[in-house]
């Protein structure tokens, strides 16, 4: 399957990814910055190919703020990019920051039924 050109392999099943519970189909590549409320999100995309997160989880993006204590933002605090911070409602308990023009693996939270 390919997306606006990228070759999407399929999900891994193995015992570190949680099991997928969405189509691929359904998926689509856009930035970071372009992620939106509820959207489901799978994997980064960068020239090195897909990278899928060990779980799927639901993006409640939210202001970037560096001085964040969750343990991720810090590390963000020499980046002078922007940054699309996609919220800490995850399986990891701290924001998962991206540079806003970072591609990713979605579903649109309107495609979600
Ligand atoms: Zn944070």
């Amino acid at each position: 399957m390919r997306i606006k050109g990228i070759e999407i392999p399929p999900y891994p099943t193995d015992e570190d990814h949680a099991p997928l519970l969405v189509d691929l189909g359904l998926a689509d590549v856009v930035r970071a910055g372009e992620v939106a409320e509820g959207d489901l999100i799978l994997a980064t995309v960068d020239e090195r190919g897909v990278d899928y997160f060990n779980d799927q989880y639901t993006a409640h993006p939210k202001p970037h703020d560096p001085t964040c204590e969750c343990g991720n933002c810090c590390h963000s605090i020499d980046e002078d990019r922007p940054i699309a911070n996609l919220g800490d409602d995850n399986p990891w308990d701290v924001c998962d920051w991206h540079l806003a023009d970072c591609l990713l693996l979605i579903v649109r939270a309107a495609r979600l039924t």
